[in-house]
């Protein structure tokens, strides 16, 4: 796959201006890609990681009346391959949180929608423990795990621990980044062909990492030096994301990639 998967190219054409979702005509940036913690009730949220269901029906609803469609990023990216990929979004959830079933699931089901799971290999079953002091939120089983992949989602590495890649040894990166590829092979019987990097931190050496293990892709957070097909950035969506802010949100991932000669002109 090309590294330049977010490459823009020329346009030829007289018209400059944004469409409605801030897409500038002839130029082809990746489709946006959210990205989701939880989907339950909640009072107190102190990390900002959970989205009220009614919420995130709101927003699955708005993409849906926008005539865009929300897949996983296996779906995506193959969609890319075969210039497919205009009126998709990325939809992914990072650390496999179970209210991903009762809650987001059958939601992404009604509209015809898929997502990326990025689950973490050793906390199968356990908690969000990296998340001091809380609240705690359970995450998912194995059996819950290939439940969802049978259901059509697509299960991702969020390494074996969620620790930060850049503060560990290098045995270290290998076990969190290939290591947890194997397992989370075996347990959910797909190809785990994607990677996202706990807390977005990431250098050369995890990106690195994430290559050699033979991942497709990785997604990252913010936009940085390394950003290519192994350290995507997202677009952080959230429980106070009403359509207005969503319509923001895209507008500005299209803005983001706007023709270098536009950018200048309007700085
Ligand atoms: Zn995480």
């Amino acid at each position: 796959m090309s590294e330049a998967i977010d490459a823009i190219r020329p346009n030829n054409g007289p018209d400059d201006r944004p469409d409605h979702l801030g897409h500038y005509p002839g130029y082809d940036p990746l489709p946006p890609v959210l990205m989701y913690h939880s989907v339950a009730p909640y009072d107190h949220d102190p990390y900002l990681v959970t989205v009220r269901p009614q919420r995130f029906e709101q927003q699955m609803r708005w993409l849906h009346r926008r005539r865009l469609r929300a897949t996983s990023m296996r779906e995506l990216l193959a969609a890319r391959r075969n210039g497919a990929d205009r009126g998709l979004v990325g939809l992914t959830f990072d650390d496999g949180y179970s209210d991903f079933r009762e809650h987001a699931q059958p939601v992404l089901a009604r509209f015809g929608f898929t997502a990326t799971v990025f689950v973490i290999a050793d906390l199968l079953g356990g908690a969000n423990s990296w998340d001091q002091p809380g609240p705690r939120k359970t995450l998912m089983t194995a059996g819950e795990i290939r439940h969802i992949a049978a259901g059509g989602m697509e299960i991702g590495s969020h390494s074996r621990r969620h620790v930060s890649l850049t503060s560990i040894t290098t045995a270290e990166l290998t076990a969190e980044v290939s290591g947890s590829r194997a397992i989370l092979q075996e347990v959910s019987g797909q190809d785990v062909s994607g990677f996202c990097y706990p807390y977005g931190h990431l250098d050369a050496l995890a990106v690195n990492a994430v290559r050699t293990a033979g991942y497709h892709y990785g997604c990252a957070i913010w936009r940085s030096p390394l950003t290519a097909v192994h350290a995507l950035p997202r677009s952080y969506i959230g429980d106070r994301d009403g359509s207005l802010r969503l319509l923001a949100k895209l507008y500005r991932h299209h803005l983001r990639y706007r023709p270098p000669a536009l950018g200048q002109r309007r700085r």
